[in-house]
């Protein structure tokens, strides 16, 4: 994106966490889904945006653990980016 990041023009977001049953949300894989397609949902976008969550890896999806392993991991990819 370079150095000019438009205002967003619309977001969206869950409001599960505020639901008295669930308490929150955890992904699903749709039919013909594949495991790399976690992989693909945590790819960092040029080097400058980064993605943690329980949705972005094939280890844990769905889970607690997954989501904390990918928080270190992008982590671990910025402190890489910042360093040169
Ligand atoms: C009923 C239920 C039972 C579960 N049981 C287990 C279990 O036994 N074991 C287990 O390991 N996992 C369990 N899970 C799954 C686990 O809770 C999730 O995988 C984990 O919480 C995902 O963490 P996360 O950080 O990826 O996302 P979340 O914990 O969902 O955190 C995302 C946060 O982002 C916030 N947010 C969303 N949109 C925006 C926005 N636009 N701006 C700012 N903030 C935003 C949300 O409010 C939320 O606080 C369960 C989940 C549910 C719903």
């Amino acid at each position: 994106m370079g150095n000019s990041v438009p205002d967003p023009v619309d977001s969206v977001r869950t409001r599960g966490n505020n639901d008295p049953i669930a308490f929150g949300a955890y992904s699903a894989a749709p039919p013909r889904s594949e495991m790399d397609d976690y992989d693909a949902l945590g790819a960092p976008v040029n080097n400058w945006l980064f993605f943690a969550d329980e949705t972005t890896t094939s280890l844990y999806p769905a889970t607690v653990h997954g989501a904390f392993i990918t928080g270190e991991r992008e982590a671990d990819r910025i402190l890489a980016f910042l360093r040169g």
